[in-house]
C-alpha cells in the first residue's frame, strides 16, 4: 500500500533497525521502545490488522508464531526469562499503524493489566 509506513519499512524503502528478515516478514526495533527489547514483527504483505486475517494467512501466521518469534526470543536472550507479545487491533485496541504488527517486548518484568 503506497501510503503505509510499515509497507515502506517492510520493503526497505524506509530504513529501520532490522533484526530479522526473510521473504515474507521483517522484524525491526520500535522507534519508541517500551522495554529494553521492543521489536515489531510485520508481514511484508499489507494486512491491516488481525481482524483481516483469513484461512489463506494460516501459513504466514504459523511462520510468525512458530519460527520467527521463537528465533527472535532466543537470539535476544529473552526466551528463558520470558517476554510479552501484543497485537493492538483497531481503534479500541489502541492500534496506531494500520498494518498488522506483533510487538515483542522483553528484558524487564511486565505488569498486568496493561493500560
Ligand atoms: P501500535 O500502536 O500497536 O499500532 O504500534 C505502532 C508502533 O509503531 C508504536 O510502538 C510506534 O512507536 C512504532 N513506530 C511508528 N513508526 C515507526 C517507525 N518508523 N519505526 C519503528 N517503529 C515505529
Amino acid at each position: 500500500m503506497s501510503d503505509c509506513i510499515f509497507c515502506k519499512i517492510a520493503n526497505g524503502e524506509i530504513k529501520s533497525e532490522t533484526v530479522y528478515e526473510d521473504d515474507t516478514v521483517r522484524a525491526f526495533r520500535d522507534l519508541s521502545p517500551q522495554a529494553p527489547e521492543h521489536i515489531l514483527i510485520v508481514p511484508k504483505e499489507h494486512i491491516a490488522n488481525i481482524a483481516e486475517f483469513n484461512s489463506e494467512d494460516g501459513e504466514l501466521a504459523a511462520h510468525i508464531f512458530t519460527e520467527v518469534i521463537p528465533k527472535l526470543a532466543r537470539d535476544l536472550n529473552i526466551a528463558g526469562k520470558g517476554f510479552r507479545l501484543v497485537i493492538n487491533t483497531g481503534e479500541d485496541g489502541g492500534q496506531t499503524v494500520n498494518h498488522l504488527h506483533v510487538h515483542l517486548l522483553g528484558g524487564r518484568k511486565m505488569t498486568w493489566p496493561p493500560g
